[in-house]
This record gives C-alpha cells, structure tokens and sequence, in this order.
C-alpha cells in the first residue's frame, strides 16, 4: 500500500506531516528523505534514480529502492541497516543512539579506483555511483549548493571587485543539478549572468524553480540580452542553450572577456556527464552506448578545447576558476598541457572558512510544510543577531528560493554555531513549535570530511592533499557520536579515483536523546575540519581550535 501510494516507480513521494508510517522517527527521517530524493521536483531524473551529478543515483535499482523503502518502513531502534551501493544488504544489531542507516557508496581498492573498471561493475549491477548526497539521501535540491555557490562569487567580488559586482559579467557552462544554482546565486551576489547548457531541459527546469531569469537557443540575442543588462548593471542570468566550447570561442572572437569564468558541466564524467563538442544530445546517447571508448576520447578532446578557450580568455584577463568538476584534469588528459593555470576554488575563495569548521549546514521540515521553515529561519536570527552575514542570506532564501520537495534550508555555520542551532531547533520540535521533526545534515563538500585533491584538498599547506585518512576519522566520530545515518563514499564532485569523503544526517526530533546526539555530532563534525587544517599548519585553524578549547 505504501509502495502504491509513495514509491510507485518512478513517481516518489515523500509522506509529509506528524504521522509515523515507520516505527520511529529516526527511520522515518530516513524513509522521507529517501524518497525526497527522488522525488521529481528535486531529483534530475527519478526514472533512472539519478538524483544529480551526472549519474549521482539514490539507489542502485528499482527493486533496491523498494527494499530500502520496506526495511525502513519495519526498522526498529535496536537495528541498523546496511546499504553497499544503493542495495539494502542486512541489518546489524545496535542501540537507540547508533545511526539507523550505514551507507557505503562506490568505493574501490585504490589501484581498481577507474571510471573503467567501475562502469564494468556498475554494468553487470555490482555497484553504484553515489555522487555526494544524491546516494546519503540528503540531496535537497538546487538551493543546496546555492549559499556556497553565492559565497564563492561573493568572495571573488570582494577579492577581486572591490566588493561590487554591478556591471560585472559572469560566464559558466553546465546548468544541472547542481550547476543550475549558479544563475541565482550570481544575480543575488549582484553580477550579470550568462550560462550554458546542451540540454534545454535542464535550462527549462531552472526556469520553473525561478533559478533563471531568461532562456535563448540564440547566441546573438544571449549576447544582446548579457551585453545590455551589463551596461546597466543589471543583475539578471541567462540560459543559452548550445555547446559551452563553442560560446566561449565566439565571445573570443567578438572580443567579448567576461570579468568573471567558470564551469560547471559534469566534466568528472567523460562518458556520462560532459557532451562532446558537434553532437547533438541524441547523437551523444547513440555514441555512448555503442562506443563508449570513442565518447570518452572524443569527451576528453572537447574538454581540452574547452579549457583552452577558458585559458585564452583567462589572459585576456577574465578571473578564472575551476569549479570542483576535474574539468582540468581530463582537459590535460585530453591535450591541453596548460589546464592546471586555472586555480582550482577552495584555494582561492573557500578555504578561510573550512579553517572556522564552517560549512553547508543544512536542515529539512519533516513536516511538509513550509511554514516550519519560517520558524527556524526566525530562530536562528535571533539566536544569532551578531551574524549579519547570516542574517542577510536569510533573508535573501527567504525571498528568492523555491522550495523543492521537503521545505528545507541550507546556511553555512561554523564551529559551535552547529550545535546551538541544532539543539535549538530540537527545543522548537519539543514546543511543538514546528509541525514535526526536522532533519540536520550537510553536503559531503565539507571542512573536514572530504580528501579531494582536485578540490576540496587542493593546494594543502603540507602536501596531504591526498591523504584520506581524515574523512575516514570524520564518519567513525560521526558513528561514534550518533548520527542517525552516516556514509562514506568515493568519487563524488572530480569523479571515481578522485575523491573519498563522508555524510552524515541526524534528526531532531525534540527527545532527549536527539539533545544527546546532537551536542556531539554538532560539536565533532566542524571540529573535524578544525583539527584537519590545524594539522596542516593554517594558523587560523590552530587560532579556532584555542577559541573552541579542542583538544588538538
Ligand atoms: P548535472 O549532471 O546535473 O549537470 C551537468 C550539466 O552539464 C547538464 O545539464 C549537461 O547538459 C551540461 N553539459 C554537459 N556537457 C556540456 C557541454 N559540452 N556544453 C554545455 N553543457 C554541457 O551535474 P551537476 O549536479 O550540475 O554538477 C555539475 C558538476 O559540478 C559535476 O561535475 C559535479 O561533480 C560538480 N559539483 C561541484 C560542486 C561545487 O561546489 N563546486 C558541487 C557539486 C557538484
């Protein structure tokens, strides 16, 4: 009966309000976060599971996902289950505050750790890509990457702009999952904005979620449109739709240099993220899947060519910066010796805040309605009036952001800011002052979760770029501490060989325990990217980790 109403392939519903369909909340969080994931207002394409990132899937198949569903609906607190690439695998015995759901996601051997072998075990149904939240369920739509993605063009504003970014134009490929964020995050930053995409659909999605502000097929009237509103420093995004290689050759030849470039197509996957130059969407899907080898190569090409035009355009003096999608190093890969000239993000904009243990902290409504929402965004401007920065991003959510299945919210917090909203709002589900319970997580894209070299970890001050110890360490405090589910996962964001990083969620669900949980999950996780960039020598890091009395 659940299954026909909730879970009814490939439409997925998220149950809302204050009735349990599970046996408890922790499994119900579970259960509708689940299913929000893949549900069609938030996931890319829920008749694949995928939820975003290329192929980022919530489950491995549709038979696993209706397991998954039928555990968590019978799941009692002494259990916890086991999921291995999206299949629900057993359950183990635990206790009240373990998490309810342990999730392993795409990892390999590190000498097996290829997109070859692993499409070769993806094809015969032995594993699946998790991407970042899209397999650790607590993917929430565009906004999640909106706030970072609005501080790191905030950051180069303020770094490069004299804080103004009026009459300034931004220029970027890729408007998907994640990507789609880019338009709206620019406009509130106050930047004109030019973004495109192969897939009209993908710019179709952003323009009902109020994401874009305008859509063209046509370059001539994108440049007009982008021109224009840059003259009158307007801040307003435009989605043109066509191969991102072939728009920035043409703004080279009509001499047009936007102050500001990145990208953010799924370069991290040559087969299926990224559309090689001259095919048209059917001819790429056609190519794929009878000659991967030959998409690959000719993906690797374009990229190439792609970073050369951004390197051109880099000299002529746009400010340009790799966007966390390894675009760099298939470019090299595929001839492009110099694409390493382009600085990668963190270094450059958002590695002062990973020193405070700050990051995307993020909360959904159990509830449903987003009313609830209202009320924690109130609750954290008034548990923290000093914070104007956060109360401006507030505000500004409040007004421009659509909501995309769950009501949710994400908000950068730092080091002890985590655990004082999180037992806030823990109060407020005791007052009954929200409708139900409210879940708690953040993307894996975190301070001290994630070893990605070509991103989150680029450029460490000791050289540990590659050392992944630390996202280890951060998903056994987070089991040690009880999150209510927890998961560690490899190639999300740069792609499989690239990357290993950890999640974790935790529900408040105004009981004590929950006050238990949270005040050491809350408290553990941000330090973990306080330890992590105090080891490595940044002065600001050891600085927090005095101000926070952790014991390094
Ligand atoms: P997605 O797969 O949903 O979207 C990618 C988009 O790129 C698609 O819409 C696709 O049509 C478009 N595209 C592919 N080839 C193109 C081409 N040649 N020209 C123009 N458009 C093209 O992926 P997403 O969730 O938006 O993520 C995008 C990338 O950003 C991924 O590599 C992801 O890992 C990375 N990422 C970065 C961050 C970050 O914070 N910087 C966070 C999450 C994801």
């Amino acid at each position: 009966e659940f299954i026909q109403k909730y879970a009814n392939h490939p439409t997925y519903i998220p149950p809302t309000g204050p009735e349990l369909n599970a046996k408890n909340w922790q499994s119900e969080a579970a259960l509708r976060m689940f299913l929000n994931n893949l549900t069609d207002e938030v996931a890319e394409d829920p008749s694949r599971l995928v939820v975003y990132g290329g192929i980022g899937q919530a489950a491995r198949t549709v038979a696993d996902a209706q397991k998954i569903i039928e555990v968590l609906l019978t799941l009692e607190e002494d259990e916890s289950l086991l999921v291995q690439s999206g299949k629900p695998v057993g359950k183990v015995r635990t206790h009240a505050e373990a998490p309810r759901v342990l999730i392993a996601n795409s990892n390999l051997v590190p000498h097996w750790a290829t997109w070859e072998h692993f499409n070769e075990l993806r094809e015969r149904g032995l594993m699946m890509y998790g991407q970042m939240t899209a397999g650790s369920w607590i993917y929430i739509g565009t906004q999640g990457i909106l706030q970072g993605t609005y501080e790191t063009f905030a950051a180069c504003g303020r770094i490069h702009f004299n804080d103004d970014l009026r009459h300034k134009l931004l220029v970027t490929g890729g408007l998907g999952g994640m990507g789609g964020a880019q338009p709206l995050a620019a406009t509130i930053a106050g930047a004109t904005f030019l973004g495109v995409d192969v897939d009209p659909e993908r710019i179709k999605k952003r323009l009902e979620t109020r994401y874009i502000d305008k859509m063209t097929y046509d370059y001539e009237e994108a440049k007009r449109w982008a021109l224009e509103a840059k003259e009158k420093g307007e801040a307003i995004s435009i989605g043109l739709v066509g191969d991102i290689g072939d728009v920035l050759e043409k703004l080279i030849q009509d001499n047009i240099t936007p102050e500001i470039l990145t990208d953010q197509t799924s370069a991290h996957d040559p087969i299926n993220g990224y559309v090689p130059n001259g095919l048209t969407l059917e001819e790429a899907k056609e190519l794929r899947e009878r000659d991967p080898k030959e998409y690959k190569a000719r993906s690797l090409k374009s990229m190439a060519r792609h970073v050369g035009f951004m390197l051109e355009l880099q000299r002529r003096g746009s400010r340009t910066f790799d966007y966390g999608n390894n675009l760099r190093e298939f470019a090299q890969q595929g001839g492009e010796p110099n694409a390493f000239n382009i600085p990668g993000f963190v270094p450059e904009y958002m590695r002062p805040l990973f020193c405070e243990g700050k990051g995307p902290f993020r909360w959904a409504a159990l509830s449903g309605d987003p009313e609830d929402i209202r009320v924690t965004d109130e609750a954290l401007k008034e548990l923290f009036p000093e914070n104007t920065h956060m109360i401006k991003w507030l505000d500004e959510a409040e007004e421009k952001v659509a909501f995309q299945g769950l009501p949710c919210r994400i908000c950068w917090l730092g080091m002890g800011e985590r655990e004082k909203a999180g037992l806030m709002f823990n109060q407020l589900v005791r007052d009954g002052k929200v409708k139900a319970p409210i879940v708690i997580g953040r993307d894996h894209l975190d301070c001290g979760s994630v070893a990605s070299p070509y991103r989150e970890t680029e450029g460490m001050l000791d050289g540990s770029d590659a050392v992944s110890d630390w996202p280890l360490l951060n998903l056994m405090s987070n089991t040690a501490g009880g999150a209510t589910w927890v998961s560690f996962h490899h190639g999300g964001g740069v792609g499989i060989g690239y990357s290993q990083h950890a999640g974790m969620v935790i529900l408040a669900d105004g009981t004590e325990r929950a006050d238990r949980c949270l005040s050491r999950v809350l408290h553990n996780d941000p330090a973990m990217g306080i330890f992590r960039h105090a080891d490595a020598g940044y002065e600001t890091a050891q600085q927090n980790a005095e101000k926070f009395g952790l014991k390094l």
